[in-house]
């Protein structure tokens, strides 16, 4: 019996988008992304026109002026995006998911009438600030606080690497949502817009590895005020906001690892059939097709994987924690591992920009760190499993 389900275009809709977003690739994201690498600048044009295709506000609700679209769309265009530049799509993950998705599963009508329509068009860039200098995989260790005075908070601390912090080398992103401490030492959520009093930028941080299209910062929380409206939820409910929103994280950088591995197999294929070594093409050398059927078959496993785990998730609670950690463990080493492959493929042409793996291979080792440390994973997925092994595994 055969069935006709795919799991990668599992309607038509998704296949209209991913043709879509391949088109926006191949005419406006492709001719840019090594010039904005090298140049280490955000490309805010760019941005907007992605927009006005609608990918801003993708798992916005359509009535609320977004795509009314799932996790496995979210997977497609962070998939796509990356397969030319990932620096870019980390720029827009931080944006749409980080940002836009989790502010809008816990917005009030007021909140989203005001903040949804200039983030979904792309007018406002948006960020998220979760970790600190000194707290990063140890997240509830964070120290930033917000206290109540009357009709609005102060909040006090520093939040680093947040990528979209600034949008080029003076001007802050325009709005956050910010993780804070409030009474009881319980996580809280707040809409920090830039211009608010005692909100500044600290440092920009240089001289990334790679991801070198998107841009980080240091922001600095000095009393800053902020109106009670801005507030996200009830005081002291964000656990559970961070936790939901992080499965989304974790599935579409995982994402972005199966578009790196997807344009490194690409290019050495074609490589390994075009150039000639000792009278044959490469592809006739066994060390040689080692790591391309490896590379293929590690992408291959990856990608049914990740697109599993998107299309059982419910944007609109977590419990598949394992899964979006497992998914991102598998992924993001695979990514590294397969742009390393091509770099060896293409000798001393993959090491040069021209060749795109060479600036593929900085932008993978990130996604083995942001969003959860490959050590987290670990850490989460055997947690897990120590819990209920049973159900999981069989
Ligand atoms: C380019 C970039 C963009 C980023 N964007 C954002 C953003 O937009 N918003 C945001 O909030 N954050 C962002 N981050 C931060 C990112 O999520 C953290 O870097 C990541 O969570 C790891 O935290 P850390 O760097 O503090 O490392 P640490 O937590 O200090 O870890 C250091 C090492 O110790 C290991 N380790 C820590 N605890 C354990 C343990 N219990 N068991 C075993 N090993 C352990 C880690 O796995 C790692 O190998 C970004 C980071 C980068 C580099």
């Amino acid at each position: 019996m055969s069935s006709t389900f795919d799991l990668y275009n599992p309607t038509e809709q998704h296949e209209m988008l991913r043709r879509m977003v391949r088109d926006f690739v191949r005419a406006e994201v492709e001719p840019q992304a090594l010039e904005h690498d090298r140049a280490e600048r955000f490309n805010r044009e760019l941005f907007r026109r992605a927009g006005e295709l609608g990918l801003l506000g993708i798992t916005v609700a359509e009535e609320h002026g977004g795509a009314g679209m799932d996790a496995v769309a979210a997977v497609i265009a962070h998939e796509e995006l990356s397969a030319s530049d990932p620096g870019f799509c980390l720029a827009y993950l931080a944006h749409a998911m980080l940002f836009v998705n989790n502010f809008y599963r816990n917005s009030d009508d007021a909140q989203r009438a005001r903040i949804l329509p200039k983030v979904v068009s792309g007018e406002w860039v948006g960020g998220m600030c979760m970790s600190e200098p000194h707290v990063g995989t140890d997240v509830l260790g964070m120290t930033t606080r917000a206290v109540r005075h009357g009709d609005e908070y102060r909040l006090t601390g520093r939040k680093m690497w947040i990528t979209n912090g600034m949008v080029d080398e003076q001007t802050l992103g325009d709005v956050f949502l910010v993780y804070a401490k409030t009474e009881g030492d319980r996580i809280s959520s707040f809409i920090v817009e830039k211009g608010a009093p005692g909100f500044e930028q600290g440092q920009k941080i240089r001289d990334k590895c790679g991801m070198r299209a998107s841009t980080t910062a240091e922001l600095v929380f000095e009393d800053c005020r902020v109106p009670v409206e801005n507030r996200l939820g009830e005081e002291g409910d964000s656990l559970m906001h961070m936790m939901r929103n992080l499965e989304l994280e974790r599935v579409t950088l995982a994402a972005m690892s199966l578009g790196i591995g997807m344009r490194c197999v690409q290019v050495m294929c074609r490589y390994a059939n075009e150039r000639k070594a000792f009278g044959k093409p490469l592809r006739d050398f066994g060390q040689i097709q080692r790591y391309i059927a490896r590379s293929y078959a590690q992408w291959k496993a990856a990608r049914a994987y990740v697109y599993d785990t998107a299309r059982r998730m419910d944007l609109g609670k977590p419990g598949n924690r394992v899964d979006s950690d497992g998914a991102k463990l598998v992924a993001t080493t695979m990514g590294k591992e397969v742009a390393d492959n091509a770099m060896q493929v293409l000798g001393g042409y993959g090491y040069v920009g021209e060749y795109v793996v060479e600036r593929l291979w900085r932008d993978a080792k990130l996604l083995e760190i942001g969003g959860g440390t490959l050590e987290a994973h670990e850490k989460n997925v055997t947690k897990d499993l120590a819990r209920s092994w049973e159900q999981l595994v069989s």
